[in-house]
């Protein structure tokens, strides 16, 4: 497990809710973040602050490099080649219509198909949904196994030799399922498809390796991995980004501008148009180093112990129904659920007053809350600073809701 000191360097979590000391489980929505990300925004604007690239005075110079000192740090985290291969966005949304909008609209045509699957958070689904309206292109979605994970025969099923784009999560918002993003790329490249993967729950729980992967594009936020909001990455290999028009126009990312023609500047700084969020960079790069000290093989293991933990407490519950893969190894550290009687949203409320903190509603996957045939669910997500006892708090929380609202309901 990781050590209980982790909790010290997040502010945040020393303090109470509704009475009660709070416990955050709403991870997957956003993370904590820990006094030296905290520290590292701060000290760019005290003694940095400046904007990036062009300035020949000195606060400029330091502002510049710590900005693309930041985009080092993220090549290595993800293994990347080149720091060109590395695009600073405002998160996965962004990198995903990025994604979409420009080497969608170059290479899909009309009849080519786009293979997603059901469980796929809206930012990886609606904009594959309009490209395909746009160019008459074929959506299709990969079936889930009943327990939401995906089987390789479906997805060879589905992708052929119209396929252009594949596009899947690495990690699900929902279901915490962990897809097989290595052979699910091999299949792609086969029939002569991108992959482009939504790394939003997956980059900031376990070791995510572009090269290893071969993925053609990954995208991910900051704020989901200690980062603050605002920051995100787009990755896309070079031969990619390379033949592909920015979308962004303006100051930044140009090379010469003419009254009726211009030219791009170079990777990665063409898909940069206007002033960067250079804080949030910086701030995401602390982010990096944070979690790197930490290590992400232990992450994994300790999240892994967590969230078995968490399913063997949560099943002695009467009336829960937890949805997802079974087997902790197969999921990251989330756990979507209902309780009978109880909508996720007064369950949630309830459990606030105790000062617990959890999500209900659709989680942003509303075709997959069809799949599931419910309209919402709560969902308890964990990360480096959760523990044992936030568990038992919750399952706590959950026996009080449950017998409250039996109460209510009678
Ligand atoms: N994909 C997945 C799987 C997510 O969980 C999220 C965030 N909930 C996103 C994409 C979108 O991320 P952001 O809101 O940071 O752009």
């Amino acid at each position: 497990m990781i050590n209980e000191d982790i909790r010290s360097y997040f502010p945040v979590l020393n303090q109470e809710v509704n009475g009660q000391p709070l416990v955050y489980l709403d991870s997957a929505a956003t993370t904590q973040k820990p006094i030296q990300v905290l520290e590292a925004v701060k000290r760019y604007y005290e003694y940095e602050n400046s904007n990036v690239h062009r300035g020949v005075h000195t606060l400029g110079n330091r502002a510049t490099d710590s900005y693309e000192g930041a985009r080092e740090k993220v090549r290595k985290f993800i293994n990347a080649k080149s720091t060109e291969e590395i695009i600073f966005t405002r998160g996965t949304t962004e990198s995903l219509n990025m994604i979409a909008a420009s080497y969608g609209r170059e290479n899909v045509g009309e009849g080519d198909e786009i293979v997603i699957t059901y469980m796929e958070h809206h930012s990886n689904l609606i904009p594959w949904q309009q490209l395909a309206k746009e160019k008459n292109a074929t959506l299709k979605y990969v079936e889930l196994n009943p327990d939401g994970t995906l089987s390789m025969d479906t997805v060879k099923e589905a992708i052929t030799d119209r396929t252009k784009i594949v596009a899947m999560s690495s990690a699900s918002n929902v279901l915490g399922t962990i897809n097989p993003i290595k052979e699910i790329t091999a299949v792609a490249h086969s029939h002569g498809a991108v992959m482009v993967v939504d790394g939003a729950q997956g980059v900031p729980h376990f070791k995510t390796d572009v090269q290893d992967l071969d993925c053609d594009f990954l995208a991910f936020s900051g704020h989901k991995m200690c980062g603050p909001t605002g920051i995100g990455v787009l990755y896309g290999k070079k031969e990619h980004l390379e033949n592909m028009t920015p979308i962004s126009f303006g100051g930044e990312m140009i090379s010469t501008v003419d009254l009726y023609e211009s030219t791009w500047a170079d990777l990665p700084w063409k898909f940069e148009g206007g002033t960067p969020n250079i804080a949030g960079a910086i701030g995401l790069g602390a982010a990096i180093d944070f979690l790197e000290e930490i290590g992400m093989d232990r992450i994994v293991e300790h999240e892994r112990r967590l969230t078995q933990y968490a399913f063997e407490q949560m099943a002695k519950i009467e009336g829960i129904s937890i949805y997802g893969p079974t087997d902790p190894a197969k999921r990251s550290g989330l756990i979507t659920f209902n309780l009978e009687g109880v909508h996720p949203h007064d369950l949630a409320t309830a459990l606030d007053m105790e000062g617990i903190a959890v999500r209900a509603g659709h989680h942003c996957a509303q075709p997959l809350m069809r799949w599931l045939s419910c309209a919402a669910t709560a969902r308890a997500s964990f990360y480096i600073y959760n523990n044992e006892e936030d568990i038992d708090r919750l399952v706590e929380g959950l026996r009080n809701a449950k017998e409250y609202f039996a109460d209510v309901n009678e």
